[in-house]
C-alpha cells in the first residue's frame, strides 16, 4: 500500500466518522437504533486506520467500508471537498484488492464485451465456456465438510447454502413447490468473515 493510498483512506474514514460523530450526539435527531449503528462502524472505521497504520493486513469487510466511506468523494466530481482525484484513485485500488466470485468477474468481462460493439458472438460463448467449466452445475468442487459438516479447511462449523426449489407455474399461479436439493454450501468463516462474527458462538457451544 503505498502513502497516498493510505492517507486517503485515513481520510475517508475519518472524514465519515466526524459525520457520524455529530449524528450520534445528544441532540440530534436520530433514532437510537442508528446512533447504535452509527456508533459501531465509527469503532470499525477506529480499528481500520488503526491497522492502516500499523501497516497490517486488511480483510475483505475493511474494504467494502472503504469503499463506502470514499463513495462521497468519488461522487464529488466538481470536487468541492478537494478529494475527488484522491477518491478515483482509492476506488480503483479497492477494485483492485477485492477478491471476485466467478460471477462477479464473468459479470465485468461481460460489460466490458458490451462496450464494444465489434465483440464477436463467439467471445461470448468463450466466456461462457469457460465459465461452465469453473463451475459444472453450479456445484462447488471437492468435498468442503467433513462429516460432521466441519469446514475441511477452518473446522468452523457454521455453512451458508442454497437451494433451488422447482415450482409448478400455472398461468402466473405457483400450483406446487418442490424442495430442491443444496447446490451451494459455503463455510461462513472462509467465505464470509464479515458476517462470522454473528454466528460464531454455535462454534462455541
Ligand atoms: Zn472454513
Amino acid at each position: 500500500m503505498n502513502e497516498e493510498i493510505k492517507a486517503e483512506i485515513i481520510f475517508v474514514l475519518d472524514d465519515d466518522n466526524e459525520v457520524m460523530t455529530t449524528a450520534v450526539e445528544p441532540h440530534s435527531n436520530l433514532d437510537e437504533e442508528n446512533k447504535q449503528m452509527n456508533r459501531e462502524l465509527i469503532k470499525k472505521h477506529e480499528s481500520i486506520i488503526a491497522r492502516v497504520e500499523k501497516g497490517e493486513k486488511l480483510i475483505q469487510e475493511d474494504l467494502l467500508l472503504i469503499r463506502d466511506a470514499n463513495e462521497i468523494h468519488l461522487n464529488d466530481e466538481d470536487n468541492i471537498n478537494g478529494h475527488h482525484r484522491q477518491a478515483v484513485q482509492l476506488n480503483d485500488w479497492v477494485d483492485k484488492m477485492t477478491e471476485l466470485t466467478k460471477k462477479q468477474a464473468m459479470k465485468i468481462l461481460e460489460e466490458h464485451l458490451d462496450r464494444d460493439s465489434h465483440t464477436p458472438a463467439k467471445v461470448y460463448r468463450a466466456l461462457h465456456t469457460l465459465w461452465e467449466e469453473a463451475t459444472p452445475d453450479d456445484l462447488v468442487v471437492g468435498p468442503l465438510f467433513d462429516d460432521e459438516g466441519k469446514c475441511l479447511k477452518c473446522g468452523s462449523k457454521v455453512s451458508f447454502a442454497d437451494t433451488v426449489d422447482t415450482m409448478v407455474f400455472v398461468g402466473n399461479e405457483i400450483m406446487k413447490r418442490h424442495n430442491g436439493d443444496i447446490t451451494n454450501r459455503n463455510c461462513v468463516k472462509c467465505n464470509y468473515p464479515g458476517q462470522y462474527p454473528e454466528y460464531e458462538h454455535y462454534d462455541k457451544e
